[in-house]
């Protein structure tokens, strides 16, 4: 059977989700394949204003689509300080990554990060200097059934669309992941901790503190906070510490003050952009009148109970695949959920050059199977890593610790042709060394 779409070369792609793992693919495909995207919600779903740092993995996928992060006031972050409840400074690394990376990570607002996603995705391709049609989005469609095998989903109007190619991006609670794994399916567990996330304006929240006579502390002086990324210990055994780093040309910043839910409230929800309990917040977290104020700046509370997904069996059946959280659901401690969806999205570019990086080579429906499975051969061994490294860190809560040990398991990664191209270096030579211990 010969592809569903239009032209020869163009598959017909469907994308389930327009979370931060849809958009990027539907960016990669667009310049080739003819993308449509459903989305259960509207167009501004999910757009938290809460931070999301890109290290440098996902920096250099984006550079290579356009990503505009001037565009977005994304910041460069240079420095993981370390701080204890009173303010003392205690840790300091160096996180200048461009000499080793060739680009920085940044630190950015969530909701702008997407809609700059948004616009890779959809906006006409002679403003991005692209070939192929933008990526068609659907809105407040919900897909509530998939046939992997055929790439048939069905909406939640009750009709259904065929494609050659379905890239299943439901995020952490997929509905359709046991269509595709089979089953036992596992489904994201919660980890014992929980987060309340809130970005704070830098105007707002020197005034909280003028207002209440207070010296900001030594962390929240530009000297230090600038281009920094923050982290602060709450008092020993308490199990709780802030994160914070700046946004949006520095005038906000991203708070993320995680605690163990032990000691947490209740009424913490599974969903993303659950409203937080602010006098909650305040009393786990405001071990110094400071933070306490500056925290008690934010305009909107969000709380999220961090949960994580076991390695799955696999992420493919037939013409349909998984990615991004729905693949994968780890938590935040690495920072490293939302990059690794981007390098997903990125292993979508086999559909377009199959193993020849830059070339365009004649996609079949009938070969689109075997490519999604070549791409999860580098994708899911990657990513069951980075959720164990983040679970380490999760189980210590050495975060400095853990962005040491791993940085360059993460940052190093160059997608998916130069990680073909590295294995095949690896099993040659280990060929190789089989044959002289013959
Ligand atoms: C507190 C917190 C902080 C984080 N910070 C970072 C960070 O600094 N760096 C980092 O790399 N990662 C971070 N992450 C992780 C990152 O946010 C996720 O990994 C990322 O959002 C996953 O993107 P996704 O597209 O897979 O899922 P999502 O962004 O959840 O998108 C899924 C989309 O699918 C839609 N959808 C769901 N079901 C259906 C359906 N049946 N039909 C149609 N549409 C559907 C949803 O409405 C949604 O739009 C953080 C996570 C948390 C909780």
């Amino acid at each position: 059977m010969g592809s569903l779409s239009s032209s020869d070369n163009e598959l017909k792609v469907l994308i389930v989700g327009s979370g931060l793992a849809g958009l990027t693919a539907a960016r990669v495909l667009r310049e080739h394949h003819a993308v449509t995207v459903y989305e259960r919600g509207d167009a501004a779903v999910a757009t938290g204003g809460q931070g999301i740092v890109i290290g440098c993995n996902g920096t250099k996928i984006l550079d290579t689509l356009g990503y505009d992060g001037a565009r977005v006031g994304a910041v460069p972050l240079y420095r993981f300080s370390v701080f204890d409840c009173r303010n003392q400074k205690t840790e300091e690394t160096d996180m200048r990554f461009r000499e080793r990376y060739g680009v920085d990570m940044f630190g950015q607002k969530r909701s702008d990060f997407r809609d700059e996603l948004m616009r890779l995705a959809t906006a006409p391709s002679v403003e991005l200097g692209i070939k192929g049609e933008p990526a068609q989005m659907v809105y407040n469609t919900a897909v509530v059934g998939l046939d992997p095998e055929e790439g048939v989903v069905t909406l939640s109007d009750g009709s259904t669309a065929a494609g050659d190619v379905v890239i299943v991006a439901d995020g952490v609670h997929s509905r359709l992941r046991p269509t595709i794994v089979g089953e036992g399916c596992p489904q994201a567990k919660k980890t014992g901790l929980s987060v309340y996330r809130v970005a704070v304006s830098l105007d707002e929240a020197n005034r909280a503190l003028s207002d209440g006579g207070l010296p900001p502390p030594p962390w929240w002086q530009p000297a230090a906070h600038r281009n920094a990324q923050i982290f602060l210990n709450g008092p020993e055994g308490s199990r709780r510490f802030v994160t914070l780093y700046p946004l949006r040309n520095h005038t906000y910043f991203n708070m993320s003050c995680i605690l163990a839910t032990q000691t947490s409230s209740k009424s913490t929800t599974e969903s993303w952009n659950a409203d937080g309990d602010r006098g909650k917040m305040l009393e786990y977290f405001g071990w110094d009148e400071g933070l306490k104020r500056i925290l008690g700046a934010a305009a909107e509370v969000k709380t999220w109970e961090l949960q994580d997904l076991e390695t799955l069996p696999t992420w493919t059946r037939g013409r349909a695949m998984l990615i991004g959280d729905a693949a994968h659901a780890m938590t935040p401690l690495q920072g490293q959920g939302a990059n690794m969806s981007i390098e997903d999205a990125e292993g979508l570019r086999l559909l377009i050059a199959g193993d020849a990086p830059g070339e365009e080579t004649t996609m079949r429906r009938e070969d689109v199977p075997a490519i999604l499975r070549r791409i999860e051969s580098v994708r899911r061994p990657r990513t069951a890593s980075a959720v164990a490294r983040t679970r380490v860190t999760h189980a210590s809560l050495s975060i400095s610790e853990g962005f040491r040990k791993n940085n360059e398991f993460f940052m190093s990664y160059n997608g998916i042709h130069a990680a073909l191209a590295d294995r095949e270096t690896r099993e040659a030579e280990e060929q190789q060394q089989e044959v002289k211990l013959e």
